[in-house]
Parts: C-alpha cells; sequence; structure tokens
C-alpha cells in the first residue's frame, strides 16, 4: 500500500542460484557442487589470505573511499591513468552506479538475450526501456542485429563479451563493427567479467576501446578468475574522467569494503597463481565439453568458465534433478531459452559428478 517506486516495485527477482540448504535437503548430501555462480573451484592466492591476516587489515577503520592504492595498481598494470578508473562493491556495483549516472525513464538500452540478469534489472530499475537481441541460431552473437540495435542510438548498451550466460567473445572484427555503429550520446558498456578466461588471440577491450575515441567503460572484476566473489571487488575502466567522475558520484561512499581493497591489491601482485588457476579451468573446460557433446548435448562455444548448453527438454526439470544429486546449476527462465542449462567448471571431481549424473538423467541421442 506504500507509494513505492514503480519501476523498482516491479522488478524481477534475481536468480543467485545459491541455494545450498535446499540442495542439502533435496539430496542429503553435504558435499554441495556449486555449479551455479560461476566461482573459481581453486580458491584465491594465498597472498590473499596472508594480506587478510596481516596487520594492514584494520577492519575498525573505514576504508579508502576512493580505493587509491588499489586503483594505482591496476593503473600501473593496465597502463591507464587511475583517474579513469572506478572501483565497485563487485562490478556490480559498476552496473548499477552506470544506469543510475545516464538512465531516466524514457531512455533505452540495448543488450542481448539471454544477458547477465543486471544488465536488464537495473536499467529497469532507472525506468529505462530495454531492448534485448536474441542470440543467433548458432548460440552465438546476431552482429547484424546488435549493430542495428545499437545504431539506433541508446543511452547505454550493455553487452558482456566472453558472454555470461553463453559463452562465446566477440573477435577484433567483430569488437570493431559494433563499435563503429555507437553514435555520439551513447554510451557503450563491455563487460568483460570473464576477459581472463577467453582464448589468447582474443581482443582486450581495453585497448580496442582506448583506440575507437567513443564514450564507453570497460568492467573487470576479482570475482572470477582472481576468486574473490565473496569479497566484492570489480571495476570500471572509463573513456574519459567526466565519464569517470559521474560514475562515481553515482556510488556509495564507502562502497568497497577494507579487506577487500587489501585482498584485491594481493591477487593482482600475484599474477601467476590467476594464470595457472585459470589454465586448469580452461583444461577442464575441454574435458566437461567432450564429455557432455558425447552425451548428445548441443554446447555454445565458450571462452569462459562455465558450459551453456542445450538439454534437449525442459532445463528447469533437469536442473531440479541434478539438486537431487547435491548439483547446482542455472536453468533458464526465459521464454525460447527453456532448454538451455548453465553449468560452471568446478573442481575435477564436481564435474565427473555433474558428467555422471547427466549420462543417467540426459535420455540418449
Ligand atoms: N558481469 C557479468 C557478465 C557477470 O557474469 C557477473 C557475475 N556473475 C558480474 C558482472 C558481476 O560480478 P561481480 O559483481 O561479482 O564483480
Amino acid at each position: 500500500s506504500l507509494p513505492f517506486n514503480p519501476h523498482v516495485a516491479s522488478l524481477p527477482a534475481y536468480n543467485a542460484g545459491m541455494n545450498i540448504a535446499a540442495a542439502r535437503a533435496a539430496s542429503g548430501r553435504h558435499d554441495i557442487a556449486r555449479l551455479a555462480s560461476n566461482e573459481n573451484p581453486d580458491g584465491c592466492s594465498p597472498a590473499v589470505m596472508a594480506a587478510l591476516a596481516s596487520s594492514a587489515f584494520e577492519p575498525w577503520r573505514y576504508a579508502d573511499p576512493a580505493c587509491s592504492a588499489l586503483r594505482a595498481a591496476l593503473g600501473e598494470r593496465l597502463r591507464i591513468e587511475p583517474s579513469r578508473i572506478v572501483v565497485g562493491n563487485g562490478s556490480e556495483e559498476m552496473i548499477a552506479a552506470i544506469s543510475r549516472a545516464l538512465l531516466v525513464p524514457g531512455t533505452s538500452v540495448a543488450t542481448v538475450v539471454p544477458s547477465f540478469g543486471l544488465h536488464e534489472i537495473e536499467p529497469l530499475a532507472a525506468g529505462a526501456s530495454v531492448v534485448k537481441v536474441p542470440m543467433s541460431a548458432s548460440l552465438g552473437f546476431d552482429l547484424d542485429a546488435l549493430e542495428q540495435a545499437i545504431a539506433a542510438g541508446p543511452r547505454v548498451v550493455f553487452l558482456s563479451s566472453p558472454w555470461n550466460p553463453v559463452g562465446p567473445g566477440l573477435d577484433s572484427q567483430a569488437l570493431e563493427r559494433l563499435v563503429s555503429a555507437v553514435r555520439p550520446g551513447t554510451l557503450f558498456v563491455l563487460d568483460e567479467a570473464y576477459f581472463e578466461f577467453a582464448d589468447p588471440d582474443a581482443p582486450d577491450g581495453i585497448e580496442v576501446l582506448r583506440e575507437s575515441g567513443i564514450a564507453h567503460v570497460v568492467l573487470r572484476t576479482f570475482s572470477k578468475a582472481y576468486g574473490l566473489a565473496g569479497l566484492r571487488v570489480g571495476y570500471a575502466v572509463c573513456s574519459d574522467h567526466e565519464v569517470a567522475r559521474v560514475i562515481a558520484a553515482a556510488k556509495t561512499p564507502f562502497n568497497v569494503n577494507a579487506a577487500a581493497q587489501l585482498a584485491a591489491i594481493a591477487a593482482l601482485e600475484d599474477e601467476a597463481w590467476m594464470k595457472a588457476s585459470v589454465a586448469r579451468i580452461r583444461a577442464e573446460r575441454l574435458r566437461v565439453a567432450a564429455a557432455l557433446e558425447k552425451l548428445g548435448l548441443r554446447l555454445a562455444p565458450s571462452q569462459t568458465n562455465f558450459l551453456f548448453f542445450d538439454c534437449g527438454g525442459d532445463s528447469s526439470a533437469l536442473a531440479a534433478s541434478l539438486l537431487q544429486e547435491g548439483i547446482i546449476v542455472k536453468a533458464w527462465r526465459e521464454k525460447g531459452y527453456e532448454c538451455f542449462l548453465r553449468a560452471t567448471i568446478g573442481s575435477p571431481a564436481e564435474n565427473d559428478r555433474l558428467i555422471q549424473a547427466l549420462a543417467q538423467l540426459v535420455p540418449a541421442k
């Protein structure tokens, strides 16, 4: 009965795939394979744990609201001025801040379907309308349709590459083509949450967009390859200081906590741990993909730490059966995509459990 903001009150709930208690109840097992959230099965660098145990961690102090030390470290690593970087409480917060900074009722956003939930939820919360370009028949980007949607001049474009939940990445040529369709007045947001898992010849969005001259933001995160999902650190690399200033104005002041700032710096310094983990995960991804293809499942190409596939029936029913085995995956519910399921690459033992369960549950082709 309260006069809620109607844009917020009517939001769909974010499907977070975290229900460990439900998985334990359904399976009677304690060791749940959590394959719904694209976390790192290797954990994180031991240097992160050491930083959190050190005297540098002062939980009684407010953390630096500007994340100066982390931005300096990122600036050096990425060879960009720290003043163009804004750090968020997860890259999630940067999606919210971008929406808050640019979107009002009457504006529009272009994105894809299926998409990362927040690329739609945050614009809707701001009262914007969302145009969604469907995945192509070959489970990839529909470049013609995307080019058209971008050239129509939405206020913001949200695209993830590599693409969550599908898996492919834009190659240099495709990225450049989309970038040249961007008109003045549009902010192009390239969400590279899975950048570290991409093929070696994949474009570096920060470099491609720096050359482009368009207004843009590249999003990266410590949640995936660096294994810091629980600490919440992501960042926005902005085309210029003015974009960075307004996005920073749209975030909460003490958004990134003290543990997260220390941990991210330690993680960044231990690049070797991250690279070794990514190599293990990519090798596992190839192994799991081959096993699922053998079961007759149709997989999208993946440059990420997950696989997206057509399970040949109702994916929600299959996810419920997997839950009985103590395996949490994410089923797509959007109209037209109800046969698709996304499974994170977990530890080798978890992946074996997934393969074995699917071999039992998926009818032979
Ligand atoms: N963007 C994409 C494409 C994602 O898949 C995710 C997490 N699943 C995020 C952003 C948010 O990541 P975080 O807030 O943990 O940095």
